[in-house]
C-alpha cells in the first residue's frame, strides 16, 4: 500500500482487501503489553482502549470488532505510538494509521455512520465547507484580511506561506472572539522584515479534518490535488506553515496521495530560526512575561517530532521566560478534540487537565501553535455557564497562538 500512491476508489473490493491485509499485518506485531492503553487518554476516561481494539481485530471479524469498539472516538493523538514497543514508521503497529484505515473501509456502514454523527461538532459545518470547496472549481475568497494591511505578498515565487483555515475559523467560531488572522499577519510581517515577500494564495482547505475525522479520501484527494497544482503553477518550492495540522497534512499525508510531491514543508519557527529573522529585530517589551508551551500532536508525535524549534523561538524573545509544563514534547497531553470530532463531556476533562497543567506552571500565557488547540482550550474557558473552578482557571491563564503572541510583542496586532 505504501509503495504506491493511495487509491481513493475505496468502494472497490480490491482496494478494501488491500487495506484489510495491511491491518492484519499490522496487528500481528502486537504482543498485548497494554502500554498503548495505559497512556491512551480515552482509556483513562473509560471510553476506548486501543489494545482491546487490536485484540478484537485479532480474534473476531472486522464487523464484530467494530461493534465492540467505537473507532471514531479515537483522537489520533499518537500517545499510544509513543509507548508501543512495536511501532515503527514503515511496519509494526501504528495505531492512529490503523484506525484511519479502519475508518476508511467501514465508514459506509450504517452503524459507523451513526457513530460519526454522534462525534460530529458544530453541525458538521467544517466537513461541509471542505466538501463544498473540493467540488467548487472556483477558489475560495479568504484573503480579505490582507486588504487593509501594508503586508507585502506575491502571486508567484519560490517561498510561500499557507494561510489555511484561519479566516474561516474567525467567522465560524466568532463566539470565541479570537483574532485568528493575527497569526497570519504576524508571520507575513516577520517574513517581510526578513526581506521576503511570500507567495500567499487563495488555496482551499488542506483536508486534514475530512481525512482524519471523516475518512473521506475522495474529498481529501480533490483538495490536495487542487492545492498542489496551485502552488506548482506559482513556482513555489518551500511552503511555510503556522498551523500544525496543515504542516502535518502537507508533509506526511499529501505525499501519499500526490505523484512526485516535491515541496519543502517547514514550520514558521524553523524558517525564522534558520534565516535568523528575529536576530536583529527590536522588541519594545521591557517587562518579564512568563509563558508555557503546548506541543500540538500534529507538530510533535504525528509531525516528525518538531519540539525544539518553537521553544528556541520563544527563548529568542527578550524578557519572555518559558516555564515548561509537567507533560511536554512526546508526552504532551491532548487538547481533547481531533478534526472537530469527539467534543463531549468526557473529552472536556482533557481540556481541563491540560489547562490546569499550564496554570500550575504559574505562567501568564499558554502558547500553542495550532488554531484548533487554541479554539478548544479557549472554548473551555469561555463556556457560558462557568462554574466557580472554571472562573478561577479563566483568571489565571491566557491562551494565545505562538505567532500571534510574537505579533503582540511587536505591536503588530
Ligand atoms: S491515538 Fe490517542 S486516542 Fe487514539 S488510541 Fe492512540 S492514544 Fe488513544
Ligand atoms: S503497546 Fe503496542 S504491542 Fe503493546 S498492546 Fe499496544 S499495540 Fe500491542
Ligand atoms: S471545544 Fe472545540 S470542538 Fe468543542 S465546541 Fe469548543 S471549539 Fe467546538
Amino acid at each position: 500500500m505504501e509503495a504506491s500512491k493511495r487509491k481513493t476508489n475505496t468502494n472497490t473490493q480490491s482496494s478494501i482487501d488491500e487495506i484489510i491485509n495491511k491491518i492484519k499485518k499490522s496487528i500481528n506485531y502486537c504482543y498485548n503489553c497494554n502500554r498503548c492503553t495505559n497512556v491512551c487518554p480515552l482509556s483513562h476516561l473509560g471510553i476506548f482502549s486501543p489494545r482491546n481494539l487490536i485484540n478484537d481485530l485479532s480474534f473476531l471479524s472486522i464487523q464484530e470488532a467494530m461493534e465492540r469498539n467505537n473507532i471514531w472516538l479515537c483522537l489520533s493523538c499518537g500517545q499510544c505510538n509513543t509507548y508501543c514497543p512495536m511501532t515503527n514508521e514503515k511496519e509494526g503497529v501504528n495505531i492512529p494509521q490503523l484506525i484511519l484505515d479502519l475508518r476508511i473501509i467501514t465508514k459506509e456502514e450504517a452503524i459507523e455512520q451513526e457513530k460519526v454523527a454522534q462525534c460530529e461538532t458544530h453541525d458538521g459545518i467544517f466537513s461541509t465547507i471542505a466538501r463544498l470547496q473540493a467540488d467548487n472549481p472556483l477558489p475560495p475568497n479568504k484573503l480579505d484580511f490582507l486588504n487593509d494591511s501594508n503586508l507585502k505578498i506575491s502571486q508567484s515565487g519560490s517561498i510561500a506561506y499557507f494561510v489555511g483555515c484561519l479566516p474561516i475559523l474567525e467567522h465560524t467560531l466568532y463566539r470565541l472572539n479570537i483574532n485568528y488572522v493575527n497569526s497570519a499577519k504576524t508571520i507575513i510581517g516577520l517574513l517581510n522584515e526578513g526581506g521576503i515577500k511570500p507567495v500567499v494564495l487563495n488555496e482551499k482547505c488542506c483536508g486534514h479534518d475530512i481525512l482524519w475525522g471523516k475518512a473521506d479520501e475522495i474529498t481529501f484527494k480533490k483538495l490536495a490535488e487542487y492545492n498542489v497544482e496551485l502552488y506548482r503553477k506559482a513556482g513555489v518550492k518551500t511552503i511555510i506553515f503556522g498551523c500544525a495540522e496543515g504542516y502535518r497534512t502537507w508533509k506526511y499525508d499529501y505525499p501519499k496521495y500526490i505523484e512526485d510531491f516535491e515541496f519543502e514543508i517547514v514550520h514558521f519557527s524553523e524558517f525564522l530560526l534558520e534565516n535568523q529573522i528575529l536576530d536583529n529585530m527590536r522588541f519594545p517589551q521591557s517587562e518579564e512575561v512568563t509563558v508555557t508551551y503546548h506541543d500540538p500532536c500534529r507538530l510533535g508525535r504525528l509531525g516528525g517530532g518538531l519540539y525544539d524549534a518553537p521553544r528556541k523561538l520563544i527563548e529568542l524573545l527578550p524578557e519572555v521566560k518559558l516555564i515548561e509544563m509537567k507533560n511536554i514534547r512526546e508526552d504532551a497531553l491532548c487538547c481533547g478534540v481531533s478534526a472537530f470530532s469527539g467534543c463531549n463531556e468526557y473529552t472536556r476533562v482533557l481540556r481541563k487537565n491540560r489547562i490546569q497543567e499550564a496554570i500550575d506552571t504559574g505562567a501568564e500565557y499558554m502558547l500553542v501553535s495550532c488554531p484548533k488547540c487554541l479554539s478548544h482550550f479557549e472554548c473551555y474557558l469561555q463556556e457560558p455557564s462557568l462554574n466557580h473552578n472554571q472562573k478561577e482557571r479563566k483568571n489565571k491563564i491566557k491562551i494565545m497562538d505562538l505567532a500571534a503572541f510574537i505579533g503582540k510583542l511587536l505591536y503588530y496586532s
